[in-house]
């Protein structure tokens, strides 16, 4: 059996990545809090995808809408007549599941996935979103939702950032937030989660113009993948089927991984067509057509919509990363023959950059490693460890993914040098303390 989630899940708490919410409380299931490590990793993700999205094109621009929109807009999308699992109780034991999770064996009938009884409800639509009020009355007209996806938001808000963009088509919208689902059955620590965060785009395109960009949106997806260090043999690239894709979409292709537990979706890209815009427009009764100023025409613009999860991207990134070493690698300085665990993580989404190691704790040693760490931080997160042998600090550095140690040892303070060491070739190398920032910058992405 594939322990690889189990020891991801330890490392994670262990070494502060991620942990479940309200942990004092027990949990809360479908919750997570991201710790110092974490949040970094995260924010490096975030950035990367944005600089890709946004920042280096001039077809695309930046949004942030709002968790909770008009419920109007839940009943344009479809999330409120149609968002919701099948629903399935046990009248023996009480559990709960999706129908989905029950193994139909033809010719038996449906059991428990926990007790194994037949005594089982109908299949019933359970709604995912979240529902709240807004206002001091708790009554039908107050009722609102906390999104379950960013997508609506950049719908919604075409017409006035078609006008602030004064953009010809193609032209995109990206978004990264939190979104929120009441997920009957979350799991696999960050795979299905009830909040989570997502990285969307909507690129609106002329109707002729959209097998174009749908390829040229999957060739993003896969230069992205190479991005995160994901390995190619790892993804499988499914084109979703006549019929089986929603009624709105000629083309949907659905990113799955290989994950520890199944083959299961990590992106998603689809050609939505017309389908939001024209909706808007039926249920608000405002105009959302785009203005072509040389054909002196107006039109719905069609829309290709890549869809990253956040989360998953983050598991999947340190399901990549993680590399366990038999013995370690260490044939230079004691080695305990333990299991070393190196996580090589990509240089631009390691929280940390450089990890500063005085070899003593001695005077004036000590504080030349302070100098150092204070200088290197003006332009990195960068650890400070002097605690423990070097190897010991070393493998600590290797666990978490962190590129380049710099040691700063007793000739440091005579020769103004220090060793950095490597994290994927442990090559070391003596570099002038006055050229350390620039050695650094020359190997780590911008
Ligand atoms: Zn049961």
């Amino acid at each position: 059996m594939d322990d690889r989630m189990e020891k991801l899940i330890s490392l994670c708490k262990r070494r502060g990545f991620v942990f479940p919410s309200s942990e004092p409380y027990g949990g809360v299931g479908g919750f997570y809090d991201f710790g110092p490590l974490g949040v970094e990793l995260r924010n490096n993700i975030k950035r990367a995808w944005w600089r890709r999205v946004v920042q280096e094109r001039e077809d695309m621009m930046g949004l942030e809408s709002s968790l909770i929109m008009h419920p109007k807009v839940w009943e344009a999308s479809g999330h409120i007549a149609h968002f919701s699992d099948p629903l399935i109780d046990c009248r023996r034991c009480k559990f709960r599941f999706r129908a989905d999770e029950v193994p139909m064996v033809p010719g038996t009938p449906p059991a428990c996935p926990q007790c194994k009884s037949e005594d089982l409800t109908d299949a019933r639509p359970f709604q995912m979103m979240f529902k709240t009020f807004v206002g001091p009355a708790e009554d039908t007209a107050s009722t609102a939702f906390l999104r379950p996806e960013t997508a609506q938001g950049m719908f919604v808000d075409f017409p006035v950032l078609q006008s602030i963009a004064r953009k010809k088509l193609p032209f995109g919208v990206a978004q990264i937030g939190k979104a929120f689902r009441n997920e009957i059955t979350p799991g696999q620590l960050l795979f299905r989660l009830r909040e989570f965060e997502q990285m969307e785009i909507e690129y609106f395109v002329r109707p002729d113009d959209a097998p174009r960009a749908f390829e040229e949106w999957l060739a993003f997806m896969r230069d992205w993948l190479r991005v995160c260090g994901i390995a190619e043999e790892r993804v499988v690239f499914h084109e979703i089927p006549d019929g089986e894709r929603a009624f709105y979409s000629s083309r949907t292709v659905d990113i799955e991984y290989q994950y520890p537990f199944g083959q299961k979706e990590l992106y998603g890209l689809a050609n939505r067509g017309s389908y939001d815009l024209e909706r808007h427009a039926a249920i608000s009764k405002q105009d959302f057509t785009y203005y072509d100023q040389e054909a002196n025409a107006r039109f719905l613009p069609h829309v290709i919509e890549p869809t990253f999860g956040l989360d998953r991207t983050v598991l999947v990134v340190l399901l990549e990363a993680y590399h366990e070493i038999e013995g370690g690698r260490t044939t230079t300085t004691e080695s305990n023959k333990e299991v070393e665990v190196v996580l090589k993580l990509p240089k631009e989404f390691a929280p940390y950059k450089v990890a500063v190691l005085p070899l003593s704790k001695k005077e004036p040693l000590m504080q030349e490693a302070r100098r150092i760490t204070q200088e290197l931080r003006k332009r990195w997160m960068v650890a400070y460890d002097d605690v423990a042998s070097i190897g010991r600090r070393y493998r600590r550095q290797d666990e978490i993914g962190t590129p380049y140690c710099v040691t700063v040892d007793f000739a440091s303070v005579e020769d103004h040098c220090v060793t950095v060491r490597d994290r994927d070739s442990m090559q070391q190398e003596r570099i002038p303390i006055a050229e350390l920032s620039a050695y650094c910058g020359s190997r780590l992405p911008v």
